[in-house]
């Protein structure tokens, strides 16, 4: 179970994921922007079409009004008797002022017996409109309704295509005949205010007949399309049971809504391409943090390599040193003390030279034995575990005062200290620090005056600093860093004694102890040792 789920995690970590998964929520997102939009600019062509559709039923109803009025006052003077002879000039009357009517007449029973303009129209005198079998609803209709009732459009007896308006006329309670108005196709057109076509740059009209049913011959205009899709509106006008449709030809809520979907693709794919990118760049640092924490581990195997082999002559060379300074006091011992059984035993035999001779050598062998010793110091160093206790410095420095008392007192030297600390190390190698700086003190004077030595030390939080001052004969500073050197001296043995190795212990036990060791110091001004020690 864990295992799928850390397999799912990896996946989901994945940056191809996270891009995929950016790319599909910025998608849906900026998709349903867009198709909000053209769900937006779909309802405000609907809109406009729908207006069209009012404004054109509205244009069409007026002037049909005109139609309604003409009738009725044929119709009221007929009904009345008092048409008689006038109907061609009333009718004439009516036309000119009514630019909607093509034609008016008066049919008497269901025989057309007079019309007006008679020109062009005669053919349908004394025609029995029961003839035309696409009139006879209409006339029922006109009679049941006992109001104008339009029909068509149709073909007219008289030739074109037009509508006919009938209006019944009573005559002491008896159905008499009618009134009729006639309309030719462009005249109602022209009413409606509709191309001749029914096709305009944006709209495409239909002017529908609702008898019992739709079939083609209702059509106004024989227009191959379907009337029912798209952006349409349907508008029933109930004077000829007509339906007015009006259709958008290309509406354009499509194109208005297509460029923000374009957009929202290519946003949505700059977004999780930087999205990739931007979870890309940890993997890629990644990758270059492991490449280089692999070169360092190598780097470090290796220094490691070089420390070990370091470490391994090092060790070598120190037991070398040990060893042969160790097994060279025997043969030394042996011949010091064979060169004084021969200065005891033959010092009657022996001249003054052969004496001073023998003083040499046995001084030479001291100081081999000196130079062995100190060599010794050295290099049991870090080598030979030291015991280690608490040490109060301050006991060392008295203890080393009492032990060269002969020396301070020759040279009326003052040693002064201010309180040392008590430190945790090696009592035998604190020792050796102090003593070798303060016997330099003692031993690198000026003459005639009097040597003042300072001891002091300074709490540095992690580290003790401690200081060995004189006002000797001081060093330049081009041998500050030479005299840590082991058997560097800046004196032949015949100015002053030593061996060179004094400062080279010191050094080494300070920095076994974590410290380092320097010095401030000009010829003839004293010089200051310093030297730290880690807590
Ligand atoms: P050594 O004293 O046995 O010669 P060191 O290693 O103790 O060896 O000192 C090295 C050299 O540094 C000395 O030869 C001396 O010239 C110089 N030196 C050391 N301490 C002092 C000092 N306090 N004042 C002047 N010179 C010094």
């Amino acid at each position: 179970m864990s295992k799928i789920l850390k397999k799912i995690t990896n996946l989901v970590c994945q940056p191809v994921f996270v891009g995929i998964i950016t790319f599909l929520i910025a998608l849906i997102i900026t998709q349903t922007i867009a198709f909000k939009i053209y769900l937006l600019e779909k309802d405000q062509d609907l809109d406009k079409v729908k207006q069209e559709s009012i404004r054109i039923k509205e244009q069409l109803e007026s002037s049909l009004i005109n139609s309604i009025t003409s009738t009725k006052i044929i119709s009221f003077l007929e009904e009345r008797n008092l048409l008689t002879d006038h109907f061609d000039s009333v009718a004439a009357e009516i036309i000119a002022d009514n630019k909607f009517i093509d034609a008016l007449q008066l049919v008497e029973g269901t025989v057309i017996s007079n019309t007006y303009p008679l020109t062009g129209n005669e053919s349908v005198i004394n025609y029995d409109i029961l003839n035309n079998p696409a009139s006879k609803s209409g006339i029922q209709n006109s009679q049941e309704r006992l109001e104008l009732y339009f029909q068509g459009p149709f073909d007219l007896k008289q030739g074109g295509k037009g509508i006919v308006g009938r209006l019944p006329i009573i005559k002491n309670n008896e159905f008499w005949g009618f009134a009729a108005v006639i309309l030719k196709a462009n005249t109602l057109l022209n009413a409606a205010g509709i191309q001749s076509t029914g096709i305009n740059e944006t709209y495409i009209y239909d002017l529908i007949k609702v008898e019992d049913q739709i079939n083609e011959s209702s059509y106004f205009f024989h227009h191959e399309i379907d009337y029912l899709e798209g952006i349409y509106h349907k508008n029933f006008v109930p004077l000829g049971n007509w339906y007015l449709y009006v259709k958008y030809i290309n509406p354009p809520h499509f194109y208005k809504a297509l460029p923000f979907s374009i957009m929202g693709i290519l946003f949505a794919i700059t977004l999780s391409i930087f999205v990739l990118y931007l979870t890309n760049e940890p993997t890629k640092l990644r990758n270059r943090v492991s490449v280089k924490t692999e070169e360092l581990r190598l780097m470090n195997n290796s220094l490691q390599q070089y420390t070990n082999k370091l470490q391994n002559s090092n060790n070598e060379l120190e037991q070398f040193a040990y060893v042969a300074s160790h097994d060279l006091q025997e043969p030394l011992r042996m011949v010091s003390s064979f060169l004084s059984l021969i200065e005891k035993k033959y010092s009657d035999k022996l001249d003054d030279k052969g004496l001073q001779y023998i003083h040499h050598a046995v001084d030479g062998a001291e100081r081999m034995r000196q130079i062995i010793l100190d060599l010794l110091d050295f290099s049991r160093i870090g080598q030979i575990n030291e015991e280690v206790f608490k040490v109060d410095l301050n006991k060392i420095i008295a203890e080393i005062c009492s032990m060269q008392q002969n020396i301070i007192e020759q040279k009326n030297a003052q040693i002064k200290f201010n309180q040392l600390p008590v430190i945790i190390g090696s009592k035998v190698q604190f020792t050796q620090i102090f003593q070798n700086l303060i016997n330099n003190a003692l031993k690198y004077t000026k003459q005639d005056i009097i040597p003042e030595i300072h001891i002091g030390c300074e709490d540095l939080d992690d580290f003790w600093r401690f200081h060995v001052r004189d006002n000797g004969i001081g060093i330049t500073p081009k041998n500050h860093e030479k005299i840590f050197i082991i058997f560097q001296r800046l004196h032949s043995k015949l100015e002053y004694e030593g061996t060179g190795m004094g400062l080279a212990i010191v050094k080494k036990i300070v920095e076994y102890y974590g410290g380092t060791i320097w010095l401030e110091s000009e010829i003839g001004k004293g010089s200051t040792f310093f030297f730290t020690i880690k807590k």
